[in-house]
């Protein structure tokens, strides 16, 4: 069947795919903006107090032990399996995505930049290490026993709704190499994304004729701006996404549904049984 958004797909040689939270939430990851893309809850931990303060590490990463296990199990859903797909046709330039739950990757695609980082993984602010998050969920249980059977309720990012509790006890393993703060491999509220990333993403901007925004409200600026580029050099901007995004007056197609049904013309059709 055709659909305005199947045209748009169809006219389009390399698509600029940008992704946001509205992909993940089918696989149980929590969304954080509503339908007007206000905040639901409180903003995450922001850059300069998660290195400046070790209560405030200590709360991250308490709240992160309980968080990440239900993060690191989530499964691709049928939004990413068709963006994979679109991908395979040859369509797609360059996925650009906001998460950080790698789950692009993990169905399939190869073309991703992960804008704000990765929480797979864990670097080292000292020396740059990076190490794998799941070897660290074990050293974070082996120095805090008893932690991971506090209850807390599922919080975006890999985070949990841990309160009441008195964080200062709780131990933050340092790097083992050179004893430098570990953060996770993510870029936070109030830190830039890195510069050789911004400047990858705009080289395919250049390379793309059409933008595909899925899931996104486009509030973060530092997704939205790519928007802003290429809305100026002439692009046509189609977006997925319910509610209100920041790049409404710059769309050529607006399409109101769950991103699963709008993209699923993408997947083979499966025969009724
Ligand atoms: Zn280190």
């Amino acid at each position: 069947m055709s659909t305005p958004l199947a045209d748009f797909i169809d006219r389009a040689r390399r698509l600029f795919v940008l992704t946001g939270a509205g992909c993940s939430t089918d696989s149980g990851i929590p969304d954080y903006r509503d339908a007007d893309g206000q905040w639901k809850r409180t903003p995450p931990v922001n850059y300069q107090d998660f290195m400046g303060e070790a209560a405030t590490r200590q709360r991250y990463w308490a709240r992160s032990l309980l968080g990440w296990p239900r993060f690191g199990q989530a499964q691709p859903n049928a939004t990413h399996a068709a963006l994979a797909a679109l991908e395979a046709r040859g369509k797609v330039e360059v996925l650009l995505t906001q998460n950080v739950d790698c789950l692009h990757q993990r169905a399939g695609s190869a073309a991703v930049i992960d804008l704000h980082g990765r929480l797979d993984q864990v670097r080292c602010m000292g020396c740059e290490t990076r190490s794998n998050r799941e070897a660290f969920q074990q050293a974070l249980l082996a120095a805090n026993p008893g932690w991971d059977r506090l209850d807390a309720a599922q919080a975006p990012d890999g985070d949990a709704d841990l309160e009441g509790v008195d964080f200062s006890t709780f131990n933050v393993p340092a790097c083992p190499t050179c004893g430098g703060i570990l953060k996770p491999d993510v870029v936070f509220f109030g830190e830039n994304v890195p510069r050789a990333r911004v400047d990858a993403v705009h080289a395919h901007l250049q390379q793309a004729d059409a933008v595909l925004v899925v899931g996104s409200s486009l509030m973060v600026y530092s997704g939205y701006r790519f928007v802003q580029a290429a809305a100026k050099a002439g692009l046509p901007v189609a977006a997925l996404n319910i509610g209100r995004t920041r790049a409404d007056d710059l769309l050529t197609l607006k399409v109101e549904q769950s991103c699963a049904e709008a993209l699923s013309f993408l997947l083979p059709t499966t025969t009724p049984a």
